[in-house]
């Protein structure tokens, strides 16, 4: 059989006094009536009612709790990956078709039937305006389903064997003996459905931990995929303290990948700990590191940009979702030349840039996920506003009495060696560097050397060819994604692969064959006649 053809899922709009607009607000109120919403522990597919033993809070409005739950205990997650672990040969058994099936039936459900219930989990839970949301949780979660079903077909009819006489060959795509550990965090609810729904279509089975700052969506992702008919087995939902969680995994011999997106340090350490187990001969195989981590993004304006686009698609890349992407940009370089015109441009169109809860249809952006991460941000704030190397060009200002609002802020330094330019604060803060004009070579070796060793997404702004080429082969490993005359956020599965490389993580592409690569151990067959 031949698969349908992969589409992006189209972007609806939710215009005022639209009908999309209308179930949305809809679905807004009806999980707002249910708050705090208990999420139910989910084992081995049945749902068990949850003890609400711990809480989220609803980031634009702290003094309203999210969401309730019951953290696994040592067993749960013991049992859970058991009973993946039963799961396995018949889900390995079922036919690629069968399976993508599966996941083309999520697709739709998504697409039709779930679309305001994860888009309202996500705003509110996550802080999403509509329209970060719309991109989140309804296309970008129903076009990874999609997607990878048609990776997974060009993957399995690849056959890279040379035909001698007398013998016949083939690669027999099996899934990886074992488990795939899936890490998720809370900016995406799409992501966990990539994290989870790659390997499961390869063939394996799945520990899912998403972080409790999506508890609610993530829950929902799981439950639309059990819908669509996924085998219980096959992906097990466990919450609770990942430390636990993670060392349940790690002791475990069948432990066969670990599948993260998050934090760079988490990873550093995850990776580490896996090394120790392999030293050791815990596992049957090398667990594969698949992950994609922390950004220090960076937009070059160059003399010959068009100002407002290079300032739309700053704004955009920097302060949507109140800069809570890791695709996000901190750091901008601006010529000496046009930097008045730039900063004109940039004040005036931030000015109507509103700052607010997601339900206000009006708000640019809303708050930061968790008390934990406005401290850490409001913190670098607090100490940029006494900086004399910083000059403050907007913000500078927060406010979490009630939600956990920053204002966007931008700093310009006077320093290219400002401590700032290395330093991930995954917050709506964005710093600057206004170079001579002429010293636009040197200033590319610099760039290729910040970021903290992190390298994710980068931008150039430019008219000139002959530049944009240049800073491309120049900056060609400072990012695995990079943009000419376009923001560093918002890659579009199947358009754009997603991933970066040095310390932003192992490159294998959210969004790629490359990604479920890695969870086929591929067997060579000869047979002589
Ligand atoms: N893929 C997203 C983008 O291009 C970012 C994902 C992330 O934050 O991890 O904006």
């Amino acid at each position: 059989y031949k698969l349908p053809p992969s589409y992006n899922e189209p972007n609806l709009h939710y215009r005022t006094a639209s009908p999309e607009r209308e179930k949305l607000v809809t679905a807004l109120s009806k999980l707002r009536e249910q708050l705090p919403i208990s999420v139910p522990t989910v084992k081995n597919g049945k749902e068990i009612a949850s003890k609400d033993e711990q809480h989220t809070l609803m980031p634009s409005e702290i003094a309203t709790q999210f969401a309730k739950y019951s953290p696994a205990t040592k067993q749960d997650v013991e049992a859970a990956i058991a009973a993946a672990l039963e799961a396995k040969q018949s889900w390995a058994e079922t036919s690629f078709h069968d399976r993508a099936a599966i996941f083309l039936r999520a697709a739709d459900l998504v697409s039709n039937k779930y679309r305001y219930e994860l888009m309202a989990a996500t705003m509110l839970g996550q802080g999403k305006n509509a329209w970060q949301a719309e991109i989140d949780a309804a296309a970008e979660l129903a076009d990874f389903y999609r997607f990878n079903v048609g990776f997974a077909e060009e993957i399995y009819t690849r056959q890279p064997t040379l035909h001698a006489q007398g013998q016949a060959g083939k690669t027999d795509w099996r899934p990886l003996e074992g488990f795939v550990y899936a890490v998720s965090p809370f900016n995406f609810t799409a992501i966990g459905g990539n994290l989870i729904s790659g390997p499961a279509l390869m063939g394996n089975v799945v520990l899912w931990k998403p972080s409790p700052g999506n508890i609610y969506s993530s829950y929902l992702v799981h439950k639309i995929l059990l819908e669509a008919g996924l085998p219980p087995g096959v992906i097990q939902l466990v919450n609770g303290d990942a430390e636990m969680i993670t060392d349940v995994v790690y002791e475990h011999r069948e432990f066969a990948a670990l599948n993260f997106t998050g934090s760079s340090d988490v990873f550093r350490e995850l990776y580490a700990r896996a090394g120790e187990g392999v030293r050791t001969k815990k596992y049957r195989d090398y667990p594969r590191m698949v992950a994609e981590t922390s950004g220090k993004n960076f937009h070059i304006v160059h003399n010959t940009a068009d100002i407002p686009n290079a300032v739309k698609h700053t704004i955009r890349a920097s302060f949507e979702y109140a800069g809570q992407k890791c695709s996000a940009c901190s750091r901008i370089y601006i010529p000496e030349s046009r930097a008045e015109e730039f900063w004109k441009e940039m004040k005036d169109s931030l000015s109507p840039v509103k700052v607010g809860a997601p339900e206000d249809f009006s708000s640019f952006t809303g708050p930061v996920i968790n008390d934990k991460a406005f401290k850490k941000i409001t913190t670098a704030i607090d100490s940029a506003n006494k900086d004399s190397q910083l000059e403050k060009i907007v913000g500078g200002t927060y406010d979490g009495s009630k939600g956990l609002f920053i204002e966007p802020t931008i700093y310009s330094a006077k320093t290219l060696d400002h401590p700032l330019f290395d330093q991930e604060l995954f917050g709506p803060v964005l710093v600057a560097y206004v170079y001579p004009d002429a010293e636009y070579d040197a200033l590319l070796e610099k760039i290729d050397t910040q970021g903290g060793g992190l390298a994710l997404t980068g931008a150039i702004f430019a008219s000139d060819q002959k530049v944009i080429r240049k800073t491309e082969d120049r900056l060609r490993y400072a990012a695995g994604n990079f943009y000419t005359n376009c923001k560093t956020t918002g890659a579009v599965i199947g358009q754009q692969s997603f991933g970066g490389a040095r310390g932003s993580g192992t490159n294998d592409k959210a969004g790629s064959a490359g990604m479920l690569m890695r969870f086929v151990a591929p067997r060579t067959l000869k047979e002589e006649y």
